[in-house]
């Protein structure tokens, strides 16, 4: 049988949105098995704890087959290789995110160079959605219902209830 093609995709996930669901089912149509890495976040202050960043992701994902959510607390080339991964999936939406991705891509290369980055774009509805506007719509009493799951939404009115 011919080796496995694994892919992950890392990301912050908070909350994991319909964009990122897209390219998760994007990448299946590429990769044998998607890892869900969600990083436990360095910079950013988190609204949702790691646990129920993943609880929500694999709720989200549990009808497609060959993904599998994770965690992971190393550099993203280390997580890609422990993995057994020969790429690493990122989203590409509007042109502010192609320096940051680009930037990120090539140093991971050097850090890892068995490993590619793959760089997907969303279909064009989630082409302006990111976790921090569905956050701040959602702090602010709008409507974000078209863009998480239902379940995601349930837990992101909960969230900012308690707050
Ligand atoms: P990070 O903090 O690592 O950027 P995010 O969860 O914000 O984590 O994003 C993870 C990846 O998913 C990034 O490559 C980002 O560009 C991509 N992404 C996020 N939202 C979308 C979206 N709506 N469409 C396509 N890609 C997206």
């Amino acid at each position: 049988m011919a080796e496995q093609r694994i892919a992950v995709y890392p990301g912050s996930f908070d909350p994991p949105t319909l964009g990122h669901l897209d390219l998760i089912q994007r990448a299946t149509q590429l990769f044998d098995k998607v890892v869900i890495g969600v990083a436990r976040n360095i910079g950013k202050k988190a609204l949702f704890s790691t646990e129920e960043r993943v609880a929500m992701l694999e709720q989200m994902v549990h009808h497609l087959p060959g993904v599998e959510v994770s965690r992971f607390e190393t550099l993203t080339v280390d997580f890609a290789r422990g993995q057994g991964a020969c790429a690493i999936i990122r989203g590409l939406r509007v042109l502010s995110d192609f320096e940051f991705e680009l930037t990120l891509a090539i140093n991971n290369r050097k850090l890892n160079p068995e490993v590619d980055t793959v760089c997907l774009m969303p279909s064009e509805p989630y082409a302006f959605l990111s976790s921090t506007m569905v956050k701040e719509i959602a702090a602010f009493g709008g409507d974000f219902s078209s863009t998480v799951t239902p379940e995601v939404a349930e837990k992101l009115k909960a969230k900012i209830a308690e707050r």
